[in-house]
């Protein structure tokens, strides 16, 4: 209901999250630093968030009762996954400040929208086509191969996709996928990947943290890297008031980071974004820019910002929930970021489960272990991230390579 400017909750009072994953846990801790007490509303009774929130509400994003305990509990509300149904979020709305709000939520999180929404802010994207039927794919423009066909709701870290060499391929992957709605996009020459995580609070002013390198290995996200020399004019061009990308030389600049950033900031604005979010680049073998896509909530290319920033994109979460002024975005050490997947805690000659050599890992100077507290290592399975800070980024650099390789 209240979603002014002016909106304030003090430390003490109660943050509600919807979704109780790594990425709420790791809200749940910040807002926890800064005195803030977290409800949070997930149907899984061993969830990452619910083993550290204040109050755990085991119910599913849809019940009725779950979210009414939720909205009585706090009066700001966010959420850590973009799969909320959107209604739930206009529930809570009627007598809670929610942030994202429902509209950007249900923009962002199917594929079609998404894109038709990047493209309306002035973005380009990967050339695509909606697919609702088969004569969509029939349809497609040969440009299209080869290509990728990704089912335009709940698909993450690659799943939910399928590279197709040809229009006979689209087609079984369509029927595999029992022909839930798709994007067909080509498939792109990539240099490189990045993202930028920003932060908009309820009176526009936003903030930008410096812009993440990312290598995914099939699909997932693997290593982020942020150089702190590189972007450091550009997290100063980025927070401060709406509108302050408006800064000539930024605007002028045909620098990638940049040019990112702008485009982070102008999504951000046409979604009349509140909230912590994130916009996945492409960055083409010609040197052009694509936006991929966007994640309403903090995300796992922004976790160097936990140790590497003066404020982590889970403090900003809190911040903008709370009304508190935007946290300083500045990367203040070159920092890398390794995701954990569960395949580390297999053998990798025997297959056989054992415990990865934590001490070994944390031997490394700069090396901060982050772990989701998940009971199960599954492959392919978040479990935790290390990152390495440095005075220089090679520093970081070495360092990351000495906890892979502990890592095995
Ligand atoms: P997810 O929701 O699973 O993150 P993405 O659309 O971000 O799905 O795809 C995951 C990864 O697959 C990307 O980070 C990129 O490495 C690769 N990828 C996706 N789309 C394309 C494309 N059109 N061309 C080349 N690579 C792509
Ligand atoms: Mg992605």
């Amino acid at each position: 209901s209240d979603n002014s400017a002016d909106f304030y909750l003090p430390p003490g009072s109660w943050l509600g999250m919807i979704g109780g994953g790594q990425l709420g846990r790791m809200f749940c801790q910040a807002a926890q630093a800064m005195g803030y007490k977290v409800a949070v509303l997930d149907p899984d009774e061993h969830s990452p968030t619910g083993a550290v929130a204040e109050l755990h509400i085991q119910a599913g994003y849809r019940d009725e009762a779950g979210l009414a305990r939720l909205a009585e509990r706090c009066k700001a509300i966010s959420t850590e996954f973009e799969n909320v149904p959107a209604d739930s979020l206009d529930v809570l709305a009627r007598t809670s400040a929610v942030s994202p709000g429902a509209h950007a939520v249900a923009i962002v999180q199917d594929r079609i929208s998404e894109k038709a929404f990047i493209e309306k802010a002035g973005v380009p994207v990967a050339p695509y086509v909606a697919v609702r039927d088969e004569a969509d794919i029939q349809g497609a423009p040969v440009a299209l191969f080869p290509g990728i066909l990704k089912v335009a709701r709940l698909g993450y870290d690659g799943k939910g996709q399928a590279r197709v060499r040809t229009r006979e391929e689209a087609l079984d992957a369509f029927r595999a996928f029992s022909g839930a709605e798709c994007v067909l996009e080509a498939m792109l020459p990539l240099d490189y990947e990045l993202s930028v995580v920003l932060a908009r609070g309820r009176d526009g002013a936003t903030a930008l943290y410096p812009s993440a390198r990312n290598e995914h290995r099939d699909g997932i996200l693997a290593v982020s890297t942020v150089d702190a020399a590189l972007s450091a004019s550009a997290a100063d061009a980025g927070s401060g008031e709406a509108g302050n990308t408006a800064d000539a030389s930024l605007w002028e600049s045909d620098n990638i980071d940049a040019q990112a950033e702008r485009a982070a900031v102008a999504i951000a604005t046409a979604l009349e974004y509140v909230g912590v979010m994130c916009v996945e680049f492409f960055v083409l073998q010609d040197g052009s820019l694509v936006a991929n896509e966007i994640a309403p909530r903090p995300h796992n290319s922004g976790h160097y910002t936990l140790d590497a920033c003066a404020c982590s994109q889970f403090e900003q979460q809190a911040r903008v929930m709370a009304g508190l002024p935007l946290g300083d975005t500045r990367c203040l050490t070159n920092a890398v970021m390794l995701n954990i997947l569960g395949d580390v805690w297999f053998d990798s000659d025997s297959g056989t489960l054992r415990e990865p050599d934590w001490r070994r890992v944390l031997s490394v100077p700069g090396a901060r272990l982050h772990l989701y507290g998940k009971a199960e290592a599954r492959r392919g399975r978040k479990m935790g991230h290390v990152n390495i800070v440095g005075a220089t980024l090679a520093q970081a650099q070495s360092g990351a390579a000495r906890v892979a390789a502990a890592l095995g």
